[in-house]
């Protein structure tokens, strides 16, 4: 008994606190199997790295800040068919993160866009990769009156290895939001991935920014490295009033 206090110390003193709850099961496991030493501290260290692993999973998953907690498996597919179920499952698989490579989901209110981002977000913190969402208001109330070099050192919008800039086309921008926006996303280009969703389309970018100069040469880095995925199918949130209207429309004509 003294000495497992002992080793509960020695833990804690290494930082390695976290390992005696699992301790009394792996000694169990070492005894009744005969394992040999080797084997044994194999099985301790084993024990430290996945429980290092899956904290620092919860962290990253805690720190992309995702406001919905969307998994591709609950993805319907069948109910959007202008979503290549194919493209997304090849997107999951991370290589965009590696080629900095965007991606761009543009559609009406309802059809995914948020869901489809923050499944691919956890996709890559899933293998190890760090993520941040924002819409683009909040976005733009972080960068709201930081200077250029400024927008450049902002550390959370910058460093994650993914960031998803949702809802661009609700929020009007100023002047000074629409550069801002430009660098930071000049600041990621060919160095980060951006998962970007809008109801808008391209065309209407230059209004969005007040300045169509601006928004070319965004729109240009956006997507020389990008997959741009037009979804117009119909509202997910409004399948439910649909399917009653119709069906009353059924019920009506029938009588
Ligand atoms: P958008 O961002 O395009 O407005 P959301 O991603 O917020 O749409 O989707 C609205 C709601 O409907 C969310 O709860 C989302 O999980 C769900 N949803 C949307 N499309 C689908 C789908 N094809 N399969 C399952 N759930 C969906
Ligand atoms: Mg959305």
């Amino acid at each position: 008994m003294t000495r497992v206090a002992n080793i509960d110390s020695l833990l804690r003193q290494l930082r390695l606190g976290q390992l005696s709850d699992e301790l009394p099961i792996l000694f169990e496991a070492a005894r009744s199997q005969k394992h040999s030493y080797e084997r044994f501290l194999a099985s301790v260290l084993t024990a430290e790295l996945t429980g290092r692993e899956s904290r620092a999973l919860v962290r990253r998953m805690r720190a992309a800040r995702l406001p919905i907690k969307a998994r591709l498996e609950t993805f319907d597919f069948a109910f959007q068919p202008s979503v290549s179920e194919r493209l997304i499952r090849e997107l999951a698989g991370g290589t965009y993160l590696e080629t900095a490579t965007n991606v761009i989901l543009l559609g009406p209110p309802g059809v995914g866009k948020t869901h489809l981002a923050c499944a691919l977000a956890v996709e890559a913190i899933e293998s190890g990769r760090t993520a941040r969402f924002c819409t683009l208001r909040t976005l733009i109330s972080d960068l709201a009156g930081l200077g250029r070099r400024e927008v450049k050192t902002l550390r959370a919008y910058l460093k994650p290895d993914l960031l998803i800039i949702d809802e661009i086309g609700y929020t009007q921008l100023n002047a000074d939001h629409a550069n801002s926006l430009f660098e930071l996303v000049t600041a990621r280009y060919e160095r980060g991935s951006i998962i970007l969703t809008s109801n808008l389309s391209f065309n209407d970018w230059g209004q969005l920014l007040g300045d169509d100069v601006l928004a070319s040469a965004m729109l240009d880095r956006l997507l020389h490295h990008a997959e741009v995925i037009t979804i117009n199918g119909r509202s997910y949130r409004m399948r439910n009033h649909i399917e009653n209207e119709s069906s009353i429309t059924a019920r009506g004509g029938s009588i």
